[in-house]
């Protein structure tokens, strides 16, 4: 399960992690009285999608040049322009796919003066069974892009469980970034308190790009998203409240309330499987033959009364491995990409 940018900031900012000041709205209303309690005088007003690459995305019906989904306004008036226009309308993203995603909350928030952007995330690397910790200097930018162009400036490495996260992981972050002084000593307490924050609320994914350095001298995060593990969701039910259903396909919510394991995508052969693994495999093998599923669906292991289940039943099965659409669909299009 995923949440928003405005909702991960004030979950991290419970464990201590600085954010800017910033407030929700629904109205351009909402907006302008959210704008006057912020410190101002620059404001930045955000679409609240669950998909990344909203600076750069573009509004369906208002052409080439317009601004994108994050826009700067240096006045309340400007923050009350760009609600308006922003608001009700739908942004296409390069994480969104050619459909977008209506925009239906905005987030105000104080504008930071940037002195650099860094790249920062947290992702559960099933492969090692350990949290993987990614770090870089180009922040702000595709983090895909830079693995391509530039790996050497990426830091990366898995943190042991049973150690947790040490001072020396926080050093190597903080030194990775090439921060000195007073910066990187704020860099080390912020990464500290950002893995704290993952494994308490049992995420399984958390970037946050760009984490910034302000040119008044301090770490700040500027952008977070964060998803879920939906088999510890039962452990969280203050998260469990954050979900937001237009965010989601009707199809997969639907699915959801039958406990079944599906996530849509984009192409035609449909998928009914007995097993995630053999889920998977069958997705990577319609692929190699050039077709494409339409969907992932894993019907679980004692799959009869359940496949039935979905259409007239309402079974309770224990809970199994589910996926998070977000992270199969990246994953499955990065390995064929490859
Ligand atoms: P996305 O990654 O979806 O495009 P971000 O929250 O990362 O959205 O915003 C895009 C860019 O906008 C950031 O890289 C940063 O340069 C700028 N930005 C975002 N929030 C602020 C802010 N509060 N103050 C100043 N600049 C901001
Ligand atoms: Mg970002």
């Amino acid at each position: 399960m995923n949440i928003h940018e405005y909702q991960a900031k004030q979950l991290l900012a419970k464990f201590g992690v600085a954010i800017s000041p910033g407030a929700v709205a629904f109205t351009p209303e909402e907006a302008v009285a959210g704008a006057k309690t912020l410190p101002g005088p620059l404001y930045v007003v955000k679409s609240q999608i669950h998909a990344g690459g909203r600076g750069k995305g573009k509004f369906v019906g208002l052409g080439p040049d317009a601004k994108g989904g994050v826009r700067l306004a240096r006045s309340i008036e400007e923050v009350e322009a760009h609600a308006k226009e922003m608001l009700g309308r739908v942004l296409v993203t390069v994480q969104t796919g050619p459909q977008g995603k209506e925009v239906k909350r905005l987030y105000i928030e104080n504008g930071s003066d940037i002195a650099h952007e860094y790249y920062f995330s947290l992702v559960v690397d099933r492969g090692t069974g350990r949290v993987g910790v990614i770090a870089s200097t180009e922040g702000g930018v595709d983090i895909e892009e830079v693995a391509e162009h530039h790996p050497e400036k990426i830091v990366s490495f898995s943190v042991d469980p049973a150690t947790g996260f040490m001072p020396h992981h926080a050093r190597a972050v903080a030194f990775g970034l090439k921060l000195t002084g007073d910066l990187n000593k704020q860099c080390q307490d912020t990464v500290t308190k950002l893995y704290e924050a993952f494994v308490a609320t049992d995420a399984s994914m958390l970037e946050v790009n760009p984490l910034i350095a302000t040119t008044d001298g301090y770490i700040r995060v500027l952008d977070a998203k964060m998803g879920f593990d939906s088999n510890a969701l039962y452990r969280h039910p203050d998260i469990v409240e954050l979900r937001d259903l237009a965010e989601e396909d009707p199809m997969e919510i639907e699915a959801s309330k039958f406990d079944l394991a599906y996530i849509k995508l984009d192409g035609n052969i449909g998928c009914m499987v007995n097993g995630a693994g053999l889920a998977m495999a069958s997705l990577d093998i319609i692929k190699l033959s050039g077709g494409e599923p339409a969907n992932f669906l894993d019907v679980g292991g004692g799959a009869q009364g359940k496949g039935a289940g979905g259409v007239q039943d309402h079974p309770l099965r224990p809970r199994g491995q589910r996926h998070s659409g977000q992270h199969l669909r990246r994953h499955h299009a990065l390995r064929h990409h490859r």
